[in-house]
């Protein structure tokens, strides 16, 4: 027997079973249900009416029709029960209905039977409400029930009597063309809304997956911190559902556009984008707020984006605006086999997956910029006590781990207060500033400038031994002594490297902080390298280590302190 199982409108899948859960079984149960009490009441108001109509069988109608009321009735109890497995029941009462609406028919005159138009009736509304499948399915269930009633009727001694009013026999060619103009009918109904009901399936599946689709995104986006992989989030979301061949994401916090997430771009260029620069079909988005469709990239007005996207062909270029502001844009490159339309349904998929990733790029701007604010120092834009202390620490986990050197540099302006004193503390701020830059420019990009307080910078120096730390040293306290200043200043430094002078962090900005206070002691604008804390202090270290290792506060890099390869010093270390 073939079951009949609404919502399942084409191949198998999770998207389709997904689709079909887009209207509830149950709920297209219930509105069967209503039809089915629709049709009893209606076949019983006629009887009553005109019980010509339904003559000659009109008693055994009405008592089949009160039977079929009472199935009804405990399919309606049946649901309740069932559940999870109604589909099961509703597939059961479709075939119910087709015996009901056969037998009624059948005693009430066959194809003269008013019953027939009950039969289109429960057709038509079959296939909109559960699926084109099922529409046909049914239809095919109906023909039989009708060919299986003629059947019985046409031989002579056939397991059915007759119905059909004598008199009709000679109208319309005969009842076998009755019977053909009918089933043709009926084919005709399935057909049509089978059609009709596959174009709403599609479409509602469609838009199901959209939905589904911007859900995800909306939860991606819930996870990224920072603006990259808010672009990319975007990116791969639109990528996946709308199938975009190549596409790119540009946006920055001042109204520049870096490139921040591409898709489908040659490697060179998603590695090497190179400069941005402004976007003539981006502006254009943003100032109509409104996604811009484009056949081809001018070079001229648009040298970014013809770079990235070279030879691109119909664009979608949706804007990245929140609170009205504009932050940057997706441009989308269709597909070829596009042809340049593109569906309204699309177009604000895009928007809205736009919309929300413009609120999630602000907010990882702000915690970036909150992040920045947070780890620099206010007045010299360089590395702030905090940052430095937990570079330290790592860079002494790391050089545990890689058994290499680590110096610290530690810089003080010489007779700093007289400057103040003399010029004014604003003076005193502007060489400030001025120290700190020329430290950050004198510095490799992997150590690291900071203010360690007042007039005194620290400079982080991974990999360097006592000696090169010495000669830098010596270059960072002549490029202080250079930088712009209202008077001549000079500096002394304190060097102490990791592991010769101490045995962790705290312990080595202690010896360099000495190494600096000997250097004021002897006259300042010199350097000295730490002779070594003493050996009590190194103890002290190795305890607190010990006893922070116990209390289980630790963090993972301090595990590298343990490494059981003790660091190499270098030649020349004291
Ligand atoms: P020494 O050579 O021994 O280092 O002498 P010094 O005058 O540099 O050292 P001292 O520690 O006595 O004075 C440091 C001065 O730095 C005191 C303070 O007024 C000044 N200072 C600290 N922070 C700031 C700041 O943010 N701006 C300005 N203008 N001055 C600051
Ligand atoms: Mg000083
Ligand atoms: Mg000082």
């Amino acid at each position: 027997m073939s079951r009949f199982l609404p919502g399942r409108a084409s191949g198998g899948g999770a998207a389709q079973v997904r689709a079909a859960e887009s209207v509830p079984v149950a709920e297209r149960l219930r509105v069967t249900q209503y039809l089915r009490v629709a049709a009893i009441g209606l076949l019983l108001l006629c009887a009553a009416l005109a019980p010509e109509a339904l003559s000659p069988g009109r008693r055994q109608a009405v008592l089949t029709t009160v039977g079929y009321a009472a199935i009804v009735l405990c399919g309606e109890g049946l649901s309740r029960i069932l559940r999870e497995r109604v589909v099961v029941l509703f597939s059961a009462l479709l075939i119910i209905d087709g015996l009901w609406l056969a037998w009624a028919s059948y005693v009430t005159g066959s194809l003269s039977s008013p019953v027939r138009y009950l039969v289109l009736l429960h057709l038509g509304a079959v296939a909109l409400l559960a699926s084109y499948r099922t529409g046909l399915k049914l239809a095919l269930w109906h023909s039989l029930l009708l060919l299986a009633a003629y059947n019985g009727q046409q031989q002579p001694g056939g397991w059915l009597t007759p119905t059909e009013p004598e008199e009709l026999d000679n109208l319309l060619g005969g009842d076998q063309t009755r019977l053909a103009v009918f089933v043709v009918v009926l084919w005709l109904v399935a057909v049509s809304t089978s059609a009709l009901s596959a174009v709403n399936e599609r479409e509602l599946r469609r838009r199901r997956h959209d939905l589904e689709a911007l859900t995800d995104l909306a939860e991606s986006l819930e996870r990224t911190a920072d603006s990259a992989s808010v672009a990319r989030t975007l990116l791969d979301s639109v990528v996946d559902t709308f199938g975009f061949p190549r596409g790119v994401v540009l946006a920055g916090p001042e109204g520049q556009l870096p490139l921040l997430a591409s898709y489908g771009l040659e490697e060179e260029t998603a590695r090497r984008p190179g400069r941005p620069a402004g976007s003539a079909v981006i502006m254009q988005a943003h100032e109509t707020h409104a996604t811009v469709l484009v056949s081809g990239l001018d070079d001229d007005a648009d040298p970014w984006l013809a770079r990235l996207l070279p030879n691109a062909r119909n664009l979608v270029v949706v804007p990245l605006q929140a609170e009205g502001r504009p932050l940057g844009a997706m441009v989308l490159e269709q597909a070829a086999n596009e042809g340049g339309r593109i569906q309204r349904r699309v177009v604000s998929g895009l928007e809205r997956s736009a919309s929300y990733a413009a609120l999630a790029l602000r907010n990882a701007w702000l915690l970036e910029q909150v992040q920045r604010l947070a780890a620099t120092d206010g007045l010299t834009k360089i590395a702030n006590r905090r940052t430095f202390e937990s570079t330290l620490e790592r860079e002494v986990a790391r050089a545990t781990r890689s058994a290499e050197h680590l110096s610290l540099v530690m810089i003080d302006i010489d007779h700093f207060k007289r400057l103040n004193d003399e010029h004014g503390h604003q003076a005193g701020d502007e060489v400030l500033r001025n120290v700190a830059a020329a430290l950050s420019c004198e510095c490799r990009d992997f150590d690291t400038a900071a203010r360690y307080g007042g007039e005194e910078f620290a400079v982080v120096l991974p990999g360097c031994g006592p000696d090169e730390a010495r000669l830098i040293a010596e270059r960072l306290r002549h490029a202080v002594a250079a930088a712009p200043s209202t008077v001549p200043i000079t500096a002394s430094a304190g060097v102490a490297t990791y592991p010769a002078h101490a045995g962790d962090a705290d312990t080595l900005v202690r010896a360099a902080d000495d190494a600096l206070y000997e250097s004021k002691r002897a006259g300042r604008d010199r350097t000295t390298v730490s002779a070594g804390v003493p050996p009590e202090a190194q103890v002290d270290a190795l305890l607190r280590r010990a006893v922070t290792q116990r209390l289980g506060r630790h963090r993972p890099e301090n595990d590298a302190m343990e490494a059981p390869s003790a660091p190499a010093p270098r030649a020349g270390a004291s």
